[in-house]
């Protein structure tokens, strides 16, 4: 098992039989990681339909634009026959044809584009449109070996920007000026891809989703820098670090950073098989609520990560799902004081056998630059 591929062939055939144990006729899967998951093919997003035709019996079939058939060829050979449509011309008769036979239910990809969506129930009239995560969601929670150790390439990866900060991070410079340098060697540490790149200084790290700004880094200021990428595994990096730069943070900040540290650190070591999502979304909020600062951690503790930057399991109250060995989450709890500043530490963890692999290694402490 542990030598099993990232994208293993096998893998059709176990959602075939989910898609037929749920009561669905076939998965219809447009470009991106439900697609990526079940054939390795990272399809391109466009106005010309891709869309891989899974029927739970019988043959799958990965409908294609002429111009891409070359592209989804050479994806990772997963067996699957592919049909392709001339640009300009009608494609969703082939979807039918490719269901070979009379449907009740299919299941679509979650992030299918709404055109497709309705273009799909004109071809399909009557046809129920249902989820295709109700089939791949129990598949995609756990990853496999191979899945694990993409995710730790990633985690390695993005830590290794992060320990580079210093060259960049410095008082007077824009946070976007410091964000283009961290897109530059978030690509040179082996991602094809930037996901995002937040630099929040002062204020503007009391906003958990700030982005950058043309605002120069004050000396002082506390700074959160929350960065990931995909790799050309397809698997992604998630990691944020709170930074001080150019002289001492304000009193009350150091004070709040341990309190943050703490919940991080405790929600961490609560993570084993059998303790609940949203157990572990409580170990970090009572930490951060008894130190009174509850209101000031206004977003979930985390959220699953694969082949999408955010998928289930979701770290957050309500989520009684146990925790089961291989699902990989981001453990983030913040502090944010509106127009002050703000901090946030987050780590990628894999629940393991017993207890938890941390894909993120770089130290949590507040780091003085
Ligand atoms: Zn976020
Ligand atoms: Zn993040
Ligand atoms: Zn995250």
């Amino acid at each position: 098992m542990g030598d099993e591929a990232l994208y293993p062939a096998r893998r059709l055939a176990v959602a075939q039989r989910a898609t037929a144990a749920a009561g669905l006729d076939a998965l219809l899967l447009t470009p991106g990681s439900d697609l990526r998951y079940l054939t390795g093919y990272d399809a391109h997003e466009g106005e010309r339909l891709t869309c891989l035709v899974l029927p739970a019996e019988g043959e799958p079939t990965l409908i294609v634009p002429t111009l891409e058939r070359p592209a989804a060829e050479a994806a990772p050979d997963t067996g699957v026959r592919v049909v392709d449509h001339a640009d300009g011309t009608d494609p969703y008769p082939l979807v039918v044809a490719a269901l070979g036979g009379p449907v009740a239910a299919v299941g679509l990809a979650d992030r299918m584009w709404a055109e497709q969506v309705l273009a799909l129930r004109a071809a399909l009239p009557g046809v129920a449109q249902r989820l295709a995560s109700e089939v791949l969601r129990e598949l995609r929670i756990r990853k496999s070996p191979a899945e694990v150790a993409a995710l730790a390439e990633a985690g390695a990866a993005i830590d290794a920007v992060h320990r580079r900060m210093g060259q960049w991070l410095r008082p007077g410079r824009t946070e976007a000026e410091v964000a283009a340098d961290i897109a530059t060697a978030i690509r040179a540490a082996g991602h094809v891809r930037v996901d995002f790149v937040i630099v929040a200084a002062g204020p503007n790290g009391a906003s958990p989703h700030h982005g950058t700004s043309d605002r120069p880094i004050g000396a002082g200021e506390p700074v959160v820098v929350d960065i990931g990428g995909t790799m050309a595994s397809g698997y992604r990096s998630d990691c944020t670090r709170t930074y001080t730069v150019g002289g001492p943070a304000p009193a009350e900040f150091a004070d709040y950073y341990a309190v943050l540290h703490e919940a991080q650190r405790a929600a961490v070591a609560a993570i084993r098989p059998g303790v609940s999502a949203e157990a572990v979304d409580a170990v970090a909020r009572d930490v951060i609520a008894d130190a009174g600062y509850g209101d000031a951690f206004l977003h979930r503790t985390g959220h699953g990560i694969g082949l999408d930057g955010h998928e289930e399991p979701y770290v957050v109250a309500g989520n009684r799902r146990p925790l089961e060995a291989g699902m990989a989450f981001s453990v983030e709890p913040g502090i944010y004081l509106a127009g002050r500043h703000g901090a946030r530490i987050e780590d990628i963890v894999v629940c393991a056998t017993r207890g938890v692999q941390r894909l993120n290694t770089t130290p949590t402490e507040l780091i003085a630059l």
